[in-house]
């Protein structure tokens, strides 16, 4: 429940864009922490949601980043690790310098 919370709370921050993939609407993240009562399942066992254009952010941006992603063993989404470091070639040695001849 406590993470619930912090769901609902931390659902208008935007969703970490390290995130990849898609719903495979299994429906487990619409049982956290107890089935919601507009969670339905069709013929072919999918989930859906009876309110769905309606749905709060917390479900709509779920799993908002890795942290919050509860049912990562299931879920569709999964999250890459943040970009690397770049790394630099150290720089080329400068030719050495030749004197200019100076003009009279
Ligand atoms: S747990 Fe992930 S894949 Fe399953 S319904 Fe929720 S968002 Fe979709």
């Amino acid at each position: 429940m406590k993470k619930k919370l912090k769901r609902l709370a931390t659902s208008l921050l935007p969703v970490a864009d390290n995130r990849v993939g898609s719903c495979n609407r299994c429906g487990e993240c619409c049982k956290l922490p107890y089935p919601c009562p507009f969670l339905r399942f069709d013929a072919e066992g999918l989930s859906t949601c009876a309110i769905y254009h309606f749905r709060p952010p917390s479900c709509r941006k779920y799993p908002r980043t890795s942290a919050e992603n509860l049912t990562a063993e299931v879920c569709g989404f999964s999250f890459v690790p943040g970009p690397q470091p770049l790394e630099v070639a150290p720089p080329e040695p400068l030719p050495p310098l030749v004197p200019v001849e100076q003009t009279a």
